[in-house]
């Protein structure tokens, strides 16, 4: 039997990005994969339930252990990955510290059975809360076993921040996803209560992509490559039409590894910059690749951030791959058949790359990528920013009205519509007279007040107007997501919407609030459920409900600049005397402003 695990020795381990890396379900997983990968599985099923609280799984067909070594990879600072100081300088694995399966069993009933091709049975190894209760042999198929049940079942402080069972499996979901995007040649499955979430067969980058982000966005994404003579990149990106209410579609590696990380990401929103509004998030997988010696991934215990040795060279790098493509914006003729070329960028043979790329860093020569491509607000693309994201999508809409059709009910006397007009300016703003001022009003801050208020006038006497969509629409979604949607079925049905998961990460929106009926309601339901998920708490929803009527209704606006005529005009001032109008529009921002004659003489030196 053979013995590859040692002890690391304390010099080492004091090297080491000390901390927790048990967390919750999810980050187990992420542990017990991470090992299955190193081990050389081509084959890993996750087995999750009660959203892994009550137990999680996690077979793989990798080389497996002797029982020497499935006895050590449970010391702390026991690892087959690392031995001496310097290979902290070189780790190629994903794996390297040595604690993770001891972290493990220490807080759960955990069991280890492994065997290796080499012998003729297996061992199965049970612990509970760290101490070893039973060694036996057992027949097996070569690999690995884990099952880690009651996690956290002699920590109670620890048990109380675990979250509901969906939101734990919306949170293993993702984690398997993440790890499934880096290695499409690896088979995945997740089961949570024996309900299928994800079977992934071994496949390419883009289909492997499809499965993970939904084939629908999947159409919209398009290949990079770059880099210079340190650094490779390559993944596939997606059309500025296509966007996210958050950075969970932001998938980037380093070295095969799933990474957060503060440059990477600042470098991907560098390039989108002007291309895409505030606060939406493109859909992208980046693949970086670099000489290990150019990258620290002992900064933090769950290896999600990094340090790069020329941090400004390989930011700049991404960031020039990801414009060349919306430069050369290869959506706007029929999009061609996405190449399969960008497809050779992961699996297993990154380790030889990041091998040739450390050979070949002195002969390559450097590649410069395009200067400056965009400034803000000087979009190259004609994106629209009314919330249409699909330009596949069949769906009829009726051109934006700048406001909702509604005629006032009756005609309202009041401050706003005894204003004289005098006119709109800059097709953003109205410009009026009362008696010795001018009165100036934001247009967009103006119709959204108004359609806030009435949101919420609706919510006061029942539940928001809703309106069956002419074709549902589906939207693809995270794992975590879709358990918020779940969740919040029925409040979000109290605001108009109709919602239900319609397998995998997507669901279906039959019925929206009307006044938001004709638009695409894609990017409003991703503001909402990321609005959620930041709330969070059960008890979310009441205290979440004002800044959700006001998404809505930003929604329900056009924004920008917006030629109104003359009736138009009109009745949104008749529409602002409807509303209890306060001073501001529900983001806050001023709606109205008045200057007064004696301020103009003032300007022009009169008094
Ligand atoms: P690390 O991965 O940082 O080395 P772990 O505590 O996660 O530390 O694992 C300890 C050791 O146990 C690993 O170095 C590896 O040799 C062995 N090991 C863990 N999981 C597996 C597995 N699924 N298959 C084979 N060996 C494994
Ligand atoms: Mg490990």
């Amino acid at each position: 039997m053979s013995q590859r695990i040692s002890i690391l020795p304390e010099s080492l381990t004091n090297k080491i990005a000390a901390g927790e890396v048990v967390e919750r379900p999810a980050s187990v997983i992420k542990e017990l994969i991470e090992n299955s990968l190193d081990a050389g599985a081509t084959e890993i099923s996750v087995a999750i339930t009660a959203g892994g609280r009550r137990k999680i799984c996690v077979t793989d067909n990798g080389h497996g252990m002797s029982r020497e070594d499935a006895l050590l990879s449970l010391e702390r600072h026991a690892t087959s990955k690392i031995r001496v100081d310097s290979d902290l300088e070189n780790i190629l694995t994903l794996g390297f510290r040595g604690e993770a399966l001891p972290s493990i069993a220490s807080v759960s009933r955990f069991s280890l059975t492994t065997r290796e091709a080499e012998s003729l049975e297996g061992t199965e190894i049970i612990i509970e809360g760290g101490r070893v209760r039973d060694v036996r042999a057992c027949g097996m198929p070569t690999g690995t076993v884990i099952c880690v049940e009651q996690i956290f079942f002699n920590l109670p402080a620890r048990l109380k921040f675990m979250k509901s069972a969906e939101t734990e499996t919306g949170h293993v979901g993702d984690v398997v996803a993440r790890m499934a995007v880096s290695r499409p040649d690896v088979a995945f499955s997740c089961t949570s209560d024996d309900r299928e979430l994800l079977r992934l067969q071994p496949s390419d980058l883009q289909r492997r992509l499809a499965q993970v982000v939904g084939r629908e966005s999947s159409r919209n994404l398009y290949p990079v490559t770059g880099g210079d003579e340190y650094t490779a990149i390559s993944g596939f990106i997606s059309a500025p039409a296509l966007v996210r209410s958050g950075t969970q579609s932001i998938y980037t590696y380093i070295n095969g590894r799933f990474i957060r990380d503060k440059v990477v990401q600042h470098a991907v929103m560098q390039a989108y910059r002007g291309v895409i509004d505030r606060g939406r998030y493109p859909v992208v997988a980046l693949f970086i690749e670099l000489p290990p010696g150019e990258v620290d991934v002992n900064v933090h215990p769950t290896k999600h951030e990094v340090r790069f040795r020329r941090q400004s060279a390989v930011h700049d790098a991404i960031q020039a791959a990801i414009a060349e493509v919306l430069r050369r914006s290869p959506w706007l003729p029929p999009p061609p058949a996405v190449i399969a070329a960008a497809q050779e960028s992961t699996g297993q043979a990154y380790r030889e790359r990041i091998a040739a790329a450390a050979q070949a860093s002195l002969a390559m020569p450097p590649q410069r990528g395009p200067e400056i491509l965009y400034s803000a607000g000087n979009s190259v693309l004609p994106v629209a920013s009314t919330g249409n994201t699909s330009p596949n999508n069949a769906t009829v809409r009726e051109p934006d009205t700048p406001f909702q059709p509604e005629p006032p009910q009756q005609q309202a006397t009041g401050y706003f519509s005894s204003l004289a007009v005098i006119g709109q300016f800059h097709s953003e703003y109205i410009l009026c007279q009362a008696d010795a001022e001018l009165v100036i009003i934001d247009q967009h801050a103006a119709s959204e007040r108004v359609a806030y208020q009435r949101l919420k006038q609706q919510c006061h006497s029942g539940s928001i107007e809703s309106q069956r969509l002419l074709f549902p629409e589906t939207v693809e979604l995270s794992f975590s997501e879709v358990a918020v949607a779940v969740r919040f079925r029925d409040d979000l049905a109290n605001i108009g919407f109709e919602l239900e998961p319609f397998g995998g990460t997507t669901i279906m929106v039959s019925a929206a609030p009307r006044i938001v009926a004709r638009k695409n309601p894609t990017l409003l339901i991703r503001d909402i459920l990321a609005d959620l998920e930041r709330f969070g708490t059960s008890a979310a929803f009441t205290e979440a409900q004002d800044s959700l009527l006001s998404r809505i209704a930003c929604h329900s606006v056009i924004r920008g600049v917006h030629l109104l005529d003359n009736r138009q005009i009109k009745e949104l001032l008749q529409q602002m005397d409807q509303t209890d109008f306060a001073a501001s529009c529900p983001h806050g921002r001023p709606v109205s402003h008045v200057v007064t004659l004696a301020e103009l003489q003032k300007i022009f030196k009169r008094t």
